[in-house]
């Protein structure tokens, strides 16, 4: 059987491999036109301090505002985009859009809040990085202490040399860096421990059961504990009732941010938050 389907070439095969090349050139068009459109734009989602009650910043995220598909949230492009190799181009379009913004709430409304971004692995390993970010930043007239990356545990892991050394670069430029979705991936306590991260972030699907499940509980105390033994800061994410918010606040949460504090807003609507504060 085996050595029949190597000397037989398959149909089926070839015709479902050019319709999937053919979708991924006129995907790779698309994305690049919308980049080009300035298609791409950017929600925003604040992060609640628990002990001063103020918000602490606001994490961007990007949305499509396709000509035909209407809105689309990230798990609609994300996937093409990582397979096309545009991440790169993604992370550059966002972090340019989020310095441009930090620059422009100054400018009007004489406040300066600190946006963290989300950046993919590939750019996070690319050499050009820092240099990139640091022009955004004197592009826009941006204090470096006002922005945020927020990377995954898995980031640091692949490469941990070379993501210790950005990292550590990073924060001598005085921007602010963050673990996303902690305890979903892999990590070593040495490395965290030597890492000058700011921030770790607690991953909503711990959080989802917090209020009602012992063990979670038992987890999200240890990861709140485990922070602070590090000297980190800690946000949980994905906050959503009052009764996760006051435990998170009991057992020493450092911050939040999740749908009971408020959903991601176009820039407006959180402009119009901001001002309402
Ligand atoms: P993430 O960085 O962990 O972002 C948090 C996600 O959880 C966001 O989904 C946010 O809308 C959602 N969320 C926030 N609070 C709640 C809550 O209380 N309940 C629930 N159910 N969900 C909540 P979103 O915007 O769809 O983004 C999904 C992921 O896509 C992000 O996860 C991040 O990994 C990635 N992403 C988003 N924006 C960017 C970006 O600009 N660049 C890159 N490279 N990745 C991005
Ligand atoms: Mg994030
Ligand atoms: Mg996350
Ligand atoms: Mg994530």
């Amino acid at each position: 059987f085996e050595a029949e389907s190597h000397n037989k070439p398959s149909v089926e095969f070839d015709e479902s491999m050019q319709s999937q090349g053919r979708y991924y050139l006129l995907m790779e068009k698309e994305i690049r036109n919308a980049l080009a459109a300035d298609e791409f734009v950017l929600y925003f989602q604040p992060q609640l301090n628990l002990l001063t009650n103020r918000l602490e910043g606001v994490e961007a995220l990007v949305r499509w505002q396709h000509p035909e598909k209407g809105l689309l949230t990230p798990d609609k492009f994300l996937p093409d985009i990582e397979k096309l190799g545009l991440n790169s181009e993604l992370d550059g379009y966002v972090l340019n859009k989020a310095c441009q913004t930090i620059g422009e709430w100054y400018e009007r409304y004489h406040r300066r809040i600190v946006i963290a971004v989300n950046i993919t692995a590939v750019e996070f390993q690319d050499p050009e990085l820092v240099d990139k970010i640091q022009a955004l930043l004197f592009e826009h007239n941006v204090p470096s202490s006002f922005l945020e990356l927020e990377i995954t545990e898995n980031m640091v892991m692949t490469d941990i040399n070379s993501a210790m050394g950005t990292i550590v670069t990073l924060q001598s430029m005085g921007i602010k860096v963050s673990i996303d979705d902690f305890g979903t991936g892999y990590s070593s306590l040495v490395y965290l421990r030597k890492l000058p991260i700011d921030k770790i972030k607690i991953d909503r699907s711990f959080i989802t059961e917090v209020a009602s499940n012992d063990s979670d509980l038992t987890i999200v105390k240890s990861m709140v504990e485990l922070s602070h033994g590090l000297g980190k800061r800690v946000l949980a994410e994905g906050v959503e009732t009052v009764e996760q918010l006051n435990l998170l606040r009991h057992i020493g949460c450092d911050a939040v941010q999740g749908y009971f504090i408020k959903k991601p807003l176009p820039e407006d609507e959180f402009v119009q938050y901001l001002k309402r504060r």
